[in-house]
């Protein structure tokens, strides 16, 4: 993480203390934002949770250096409109009009990257894959013709999408639906609120499978936390 910057430091002598003035009052007029610059979370479990399906040292530079990254980024773009650390980044990119031009490209590429990422660590866990159970699975039957029609649309948008990108499955106007995007778009710069994330970027697979990008995402179904998924249904419906 980038360290602030000094020039966004409250300095000792701005702190101006007017003689019989309280002291809350005086501390509220030399109220300064710190701007608090995003931060990767950290992992929800060990590196080598998802082992054998994802393997640690994938998941280290992943998270450590990708994801960092992105975050890194994210941060030195606001630094210019510190007034914007703070809002929510997903907010940012539900209304990408709403972000200065000049850094609107760094909030969607690394903006896009935190949150997705974010989304992507929250959603995969050890002990997991399966199938989802009651209303989430309800809707999937319902909206996405069923459960094994489901998958295969999600695999093949994982697959099909070309170069870099992303799967989703996402809530819009309450159904379900899978989409897929490039590089670090989100969904919800669509309007959707995705509720899972499979990261296609090489950077995601290429240690363990290399080039066989269906192997992946095949095998990446073994780690899908479910019940995380089903938390973040229940919230966006
Ligand atoms: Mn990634």
């Amino acid at each position: 993480m980038t360290p602030r910057s000094r020039k966004l430091r409250p300095k000792k002598h701005e702190l101006t203390i007017q003689p019989n003035t309280p002291l809350l009052q005086t501390l509220s007029a030399n109220h300064y934002h710190m701007p608090t610059p995003f931060q990767t979370p950290a992992l929800p479990y060990a590196y080598e949770a998802l082992e054998p399906f994802i393997d640690a040292e994938t998941m280290h530079l992943h998270h450590d250096k990708h994801h960092v990254t992105y975050t890194t980024k994210l941060n030195a773009a606001l630094e210019k409109f510190p007034e914007w650390f703070e809002k929510r980044v997903e907010d940012m990119l539900k209304n990408l009009d709403a972000v200065p031009e000049s850094i609107r490209p760094a909030v969607r590429n690394h903006g896009g990257g935190h949150v997705n990422h974010a989304l992507f660590w929250e959603i995969m866990g050890p002990n997991a894959g399966g199938k989802p159970t009651g209303d989430l699975l309800a809707a999937i039957e319902k909206d996405l013709d069923g459960w094994d029609a489901f998958v295969a649309t999600f695999e093949e948008a994982a697959t099909l999408q070309f170069g870099s990108g992303w799967a989703w499955l996402s809530v819009a106007d309450g159904k379900l639906m899978v989409e897929k995007t490039a590089n670090q778009d989100s969904p919800l710069s669509q309007g959707h609120t995705p509720i899972l994330a499979l990261d296609v970027w090489e950077h995601a697979y290429y240690l363990k499978y290399r080039n066989v990008r269906p192997d992946y995402i095949k095998a990446w179904w073994n780690v899908v936390n479910w019940t995380a998924v089903a938390e973040k249904f229940a919230a966006a419906k």
